[in-house]
């Protein structure tokens, strides 16, 4: 069964030898045997805890809008490398009236993010198309902008006493793979699997063994995607021609290298290494 408490403060968070237990604003204390932080990147349950966590700064900011355009998209993802980051047209569902939507996660220099923030629509406007071209045609409407700060960050470890890590909490990377979401699936997904695993041995949740497990099948993997992306971002923000040449160089190798292109498709899609049984659909 599962107590749902949307919207709730939790003023008090406490683990003992024998359980865990969070006290919410209006008073109430929930028990349970397991504490788990699934509260993104400015995780209170995580510092609370003390975990250490090592982390930069990009100087990137997304700039995030939604955009109608004149042809579908057909549900294809489509990133454009720029020195200053990458440029991502996101497939979304066609509005009601028929017309195509996508996302668009624009990153630029931090320095340059508050003056794109304030272009008018039309000026906007007018520097997406410069970007992405006629991919999509002609764009008729872009949506509220709003923006990310873009950062990195790892937790040394991803639990502690009655306490796992998932998602955004533990690993914190650069969108410019899309994988930061693939990883917190697979965190859940496997804390689901060890857990089911374990319960029906006769441990309860918060079982150290169990959550040792975790951090076992969790830790290299997340660390693993952490370094890739780092190191993407920072190939892909050399400036100059002779390092462009060398980038085109390598994806072309890929696109004509059927292995290496599938490897690199199941990588972004999130479908290698050990996967937990929730996500093998
Ligand atoms: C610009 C941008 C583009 C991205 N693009 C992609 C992409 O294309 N593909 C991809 O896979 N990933 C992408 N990501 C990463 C992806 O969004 C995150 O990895 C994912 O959302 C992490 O999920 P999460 O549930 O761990 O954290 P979050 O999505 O941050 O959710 C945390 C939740 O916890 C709640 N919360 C926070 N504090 C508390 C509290 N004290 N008490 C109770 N609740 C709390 C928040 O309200 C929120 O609902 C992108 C990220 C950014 C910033």
């Amino acid at each position: 069964m599962i107590a749902w408490h949307a919207k709730s403060e939790i003023t008090r968070r406490e683990r003992s030898a024998h359980s865990v237990s969070a006290t919410l604003a209006d008073g109430q204390t929930l028990h349970a045997n397991l504490m788990i932080a699934a509260e993104g990147r400015g995780s209170p349950t995580r510092d609370e805890a003390g975990i250490v966590i090592a982390k930069w700064d990009y100087s990137h900011r997304a700039i995030i809008a939604g955009l109608t355009h004149e042809k579908s998209h057909e549900q294809v993802a489509w990133e454009i490398f720029y020195s200053a980051g990458p440029f991502a047209l996101l497939p979304m569902l066609d509005l009601p009236d028929g017309r195509h939507r996508s996302a668009l996660v624009w990153t630029v220099d931090e320095k340059d993010a508050a003056g794109t923030l304030k272009l008018s629509d039309r000026a906007f406007l007018a520097e997406v198309e410069k970007r992405m071209g006629d991919i999509f045609g002609s764009i008729t409407s872009v949506g509220p902008r709003s923006s990310y700060p873009l950062g990195f960050h790892h937790t040394a470890k991803i639990v502690d006493h009655r306490l796992a890590l998932v998602g955004d909490a533990a690993h914190g990377i650069h969108p410019i793979a899309g994988q930061g979401l693939n990883l917190g699936l697979r965190d859940v997904g496997a804390l689901v699997d060890v857990l089911a695993d374990g319960m029906r041995l006769g441990l309860e949740p918060g079982d150290a063994q169990l959550l040792d497990k975790y951090e076992k099948w969790r830790g290299l993997d997340s660390f693993m995607v952490a370094l890739a992306t780092d190191g993407l971002t920072r190939l892909f923000g050399i400036p100059g021609k002779t390092a462009s040449a060398i980038r085109r160089f390598g994806m072309a190798g890929v696109q004509r290298t059927p292995v290496l292109k599938d490897w690199f498709m199941d990588e972004a899609r999130g479908v290698t290494g050990d996967m937990p049984e929730l996500l093998k659909a």
